[in-house]
């Protein structure tokens, strides 16, 4: 008989009934330490008074109102995201694959209101992620998501992650919008882009008058310890998808543009029930506030140091466990020699909660206020769980 919950997701039998800063306690009393954070979305960790302090304090107002409204969390959110980015204009969803649905339709409506609707093809990556619609899974390309989903939504093509060659002959097609890409590969198992290769991508973008597409769903907010990863390498994209971590674990996206790449999006060329609504602006401006400054920022960057530090310690405490550490910020995964949900339900039973990535890799996206003990006590409840599975 098919459980009343749709059983898409390999769920572990555990059921947290509170969070507080990076801990979650289960319904039987133990804690846990979480490494995960959602899935890179509770950037503040849990129950952080502001984040509580702004949702109950909107929630007394008013919830939700119709975009058919001018909404001023809302209109004050995209302000400060424009403020602090490359872009001139913001979309607010609900989810990272609404806006991955938003950023290609932006690309294509560019190009068909500038005279060129054969640009509509999409290069993207192999090992990427960009949600689990119609076109996120087309994006993407893997056959593990598309597999009995067809016919896809048509005009992505795939390149091998890293081939210059490829992708710079790719790239001169006539049929191309645009490039989308993860500045650091989350679910294909934190492989983040190095800068070289963001800066030569800005280039091609540049000579063939192309659309830069940035997936920071996962990276962005805070998470390499930049506000956006992208920054690291000193070039901005035409359009960028955001969520995960911009609701600090209320569901919020975002799809931020220049004003060029934007100008096919005009009213009633795209729209969202409750994208943007009050309730989860509010939020979004607390989580905005915060992570935004540059202090809080330069806090992420020691921490991650800290954490890093500790992992590699791991590694060479571990090596029939573990093959090394990658990533950047906050962002770290472990490749494993072992299983990855060996090591990630070894965590289980020490307390402490890591997340399985594509390409072998366990990955940690801690809250990125986590503290300093909270990084020692990482430590010590990986190295038992790694204890648990060095060879005999
Ligand atoms: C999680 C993720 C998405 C999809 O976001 P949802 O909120 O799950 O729809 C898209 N792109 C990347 C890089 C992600 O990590």
């Amino acid at each position: 008989m098919i459980p009343s919950v749709l059983p898409t997701y390999n769920r572990a039998p555990l059921s947290f009934v509170k969070g507080e800063g990076s801990w979650l306690t289960e319904a039987d009393g133990r804690r846990f330490l979480d490494l995960g954070a959602g899935i890179a979305v509770n950037v503040l960790g849990h129950a952080h008074p502001a984040l509580v302090a702004a949702l109950t304090a909107q929630a007394e107002q008013v919830w939700h109102v119709s975009n058919v409204y001018t909404i001023p969390q809302q209109q004050a959110l995209a302000d400060k995201l424009v403020a602090a980015t490359f872009a001139d204009t913001c979309f607010f969803t609900n989810s990272g694959t609404e806006a991955c649905e938003l950023a290609v339709k932006m690309a294509r409506k560019h190009f068909y209101d500038a005279g060129k609707p054969e640009r509509t093809t999409i290069i993207a990556f192999e090992g990427s992620f960009h949600g689990r619609s119609s076109a996120g899974i087309a994006a993407a390309g893997s056959e593990k998501m598309t597999k009995g989903f067809g016919p896809l939504l048509p005009g992505f093509i795939h390149l091998p992650f890293g081939d210059h060659e490829a992708l710079t002959a790719a790239a001169a097609r006539p049929d191309i919008a645009g490039i989308l890409v993860e500045p650091v590969q989350g679910e294909g198992g934190i492989r983040p882009l190095p800068d070289q290769c963001l800066k030569g991508l800005r280039d091609l973008c540049d000579e063939h008058g192309i659309l830069m597409m940035l997936d920071e769903v996962q990276c962005g907010m805070g998470r390499t310890g930049k506000l956006f990863a992208h920054e690291w390498a000193g070039v901005t994209p035409d359009i960028m998808m955001v969520a995960k971590g911009i609701g600090g674990g209320f569901p919020l996206g975002a799809v931020l543009a220049s004003e060029a790449a934007a100008s096919g999006m005009t009213a009633g060329t795209h729209g969202s029930t409750y994208g943007g609504n009050p309730l989860a602006c509010a939020v979004g401006n607390a989580v905005m506030d915060i992570v935004s400054d540059d202090a809080f920022l330069a806090e992420v960057n020691r921490k991650a140091g800290l954490l890093r530090q500790k992992l590699e310690g791991l590694v060479a405490s571990h090596p029939t466990v573990f093959e090394g550490v990658r990533g950047s910020g906050l962002m770290l995964g472990l490749k494993c020699k072992v299983t990855n949900t060996d090591v990630v339900k070894a965590g289980y039973g020490t307390g402490v909660l890591v997340i399985g990535a594509g390409d072998n890799v366990v990955r940690l996206l801690p809250a990125l206020n986590l503290t300093d003990d909270d990084i020692a006590e990482a430590a010590v409840r990986l190295d038992k769980a790694a204890a648990s599975l060095d060879a005999a």
